[in-house]
């Protein structure tokens, strides 16, 4: 195999849609000799053209040399067969996602070209593996997953087959690097990484919407707020489609053989099959305008006319919590029968810490320390709570300059249940090897924009309180979903480093 960094390398890529043209653009970017292919004719031509034209305009931003342009269209060529394809030394595929076109596709392009050309897929969902199964010579397979818009996105996940030679990740990696791109290395396991990864964020979101926890509303100023993600999981999905991740969601899930972690809630399917698939249409977990902005999307903001309290009792009392009543002007004092009890749990609801505790749960409120609450505070209580004293510690908080969200009973509020939830799947990814504890962090953060990688988030929120969180809920409510990752377990039970290898 030759050196990926040769001055002749050459790269072919199948289907000139989306992808393939992105794939093409990078690939002249690192000034690689590229030959796009597409079935369908006048596609690879078209595809060059939208390519040059995007070229062009980066010249005229002056983030392009009018010289290097000029070169890249001499690297250039749009093939109307695989006959070309001689030349290559690497091919990435990029047609439709179906896998019987693939090993098609596959098929062809094997009988086209050197024994020596490694040949990548650039499939979101189907194994490589399943690709490989029809080739002759399975060592050069694998893939190399690319991210919409390629030039944008920084990320590339290589995708290591069971055959897949070491040497065949090795050049891809390399290959990758030249392209621009940050590659890591991944098992040949549904949703690679980042697909997977992912998972947590959006389904745990509508498991709250499904249980009336909170709204889409809510749930996104919290993970922005308090969590501080770049959207909620709700405008999230909106954005990417829930035409796209729905149907993801359903492949990762059945693909793990319906692993209950990996499970989305009915809300999910409700938008799907309505045809509220978020931005592009209209309509979603939101409403928008022609333009793609949001028509009065509804508060988070919980408002009170209630006079603020101005004294409280705290319940099983920590620094944090001393130091949270301290912050907004809360004076504690001995319960009188009278006062609202603050408490802070951690992975219980208002419920299960009035029956644990024996303290009234009528005057019960409970905050979420768990996460940033310097600018939003998320408060819950339990059915059947006084509204009055509810309010007036939520009028403290409001006049201290914070907003407030008000959720309903839940065991780990919002942020902890999904942050707890995004945690404990980048564990089980790297207890179950679909990359190093390093590459998913990295993965999940330039793939998803997350503002920590799941293993680091784990190590930030503590691995033991994110395991309390997970045996809490999983305790409470009977189900498998919550039931904690044995890498973390394990590294929190011991006390190391959550990246810890086994
Ligand atoms: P697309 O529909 O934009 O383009 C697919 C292209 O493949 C079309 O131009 C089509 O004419 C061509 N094609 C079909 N059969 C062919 C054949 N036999 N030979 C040559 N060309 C053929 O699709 P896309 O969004 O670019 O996706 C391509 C692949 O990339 C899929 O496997 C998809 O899952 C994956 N992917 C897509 C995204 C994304 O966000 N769009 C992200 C990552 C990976």
């Amino acid at each position: 195999m030759i050196d990926p960094r040769d001055e002749n390398f050459t790269v072919g890529v199948v289907g000139a849609g989306i992808m393939g043209q992105g794939i093409a653009q990078v690939c002249l970017a690192g000034g690689m000799n590229v030959i796009l292919h597409d079935v369908r004719e006048g596609a690879a031509e078209e595809g060059l053209a939208a390519v040059f034209k995007r070229l062009a305009r980066l010249v005229e931003k002056g983030r392009l040399e009018n010289r290097d342009l000029a070169q890249m269209r001499g690297h250039a060529i749009a093939a109307s067969g695989l006959d070309d394809f001689g030349a290559c030394h690497l091919v990435v595929e990029a047609v439709f996602e179906d896998l019987d076109l693939k090993q098609r596709v596959f098929g062809e392009i094997e009988d086209a070209v050197p024994e020596d050309c490694v040949i990548a897929s650039n499939t979101s969902s189907i194994l490589i593996s399943s690709i490989a199964r029809i080739c002759r010579n399975r060592g050069r397979i694998a893939g190399l997953h690319f991210f919409n818009p390629v030039p944008l996105m920084q990320l590339v996940e290589v995708i290591r087959g069971p055959e897949t030679r070491p040497e065949v990740i090795d050049f891809l990696v390399a290959a990758g690097k030249r392209m621009g791109r940050t590659p890591v290395v991944a098992r040949d396991a549904p949703g690679f990484i980042v697909n997977f990864g992912g998972r947590a964020y959006v389904t745990e979101a509508m498991r709250i919407i499904h249980e009336r926890v909170a709204g889409p509303a809510e749930i996104d100023a919290i993970m922005r707020d308090c969590g501080h993600f770049r959207m909620g999981p709700c405008e999230l999905m909106d954005l990417t489609g829930v035409d796209v991740n729905y149907p993801v969601s359903r492949i990762i899930y059945h693909g793990y053989d319906d692993e209950p972690r990996l499970k989305t809630s009915f809300p999910h399917r409700a938008l799907m099959e309505s045809g509220r698939f978020g931005r592009k249409v209209g309509r979603g977990n939101y409403v928008y305008d022609t333009d793609g902005r949001m028509i009065h999307p509804p508060s988070p903001d919980f408002t009170t006319e209630n006079a603020a309290a101005d004294r409280v009792a705290l319940v099983e009392p920590t620094d944090a919590l001393t130091g949270f009543a301290a912050e907004i002007g809360l004076a504690t004092a001995e319960d009188d029968g009278a006062i609202p009890l603050l408490a802070a749990p951690l992975g219980e609801d208002c419920t299960a810490l009035a029956a644990r505790t024996g303290c009234d749960f009528r005057r019960l409120v409970a905050v979420d320390l768990g996460a940033d609450h310097s600018k939003r505070v998320t408060v819950m209580a339990a059915p059947g709570a006084d509204e009055a004293l509810r309010d007036g510690v939520c009028a403290r908080i409001i006049s201290a300059g914070r907003a407030v969200t008000l959720v309903k009973d839940s065991p780990g509020f919002v942020a902890q249940r999904i942050r707890a939830m995004i945690a404990n799947l980048g564990c089980e990814m790297a207890q179950i090897g679909i990359a190093a504890p390093e590459e998913i962090d990295l993965a999940l953060r330039l793939g998803l924009n997350y503002p920590l990688g799941p293993l680091e988030l784990a190590a930030e929120m503590g691995p033991e309180n994110v395991l309390a969180i997970l045996e809490r809920m999983q305790a409470i409510t009977g189900e498998d979903r919550y039931r904690p990752s044995q890498w973390l377990r394990r590294r929190a039970l011991l006390g190391l480093d959550i990246s810890t290898p086994d």
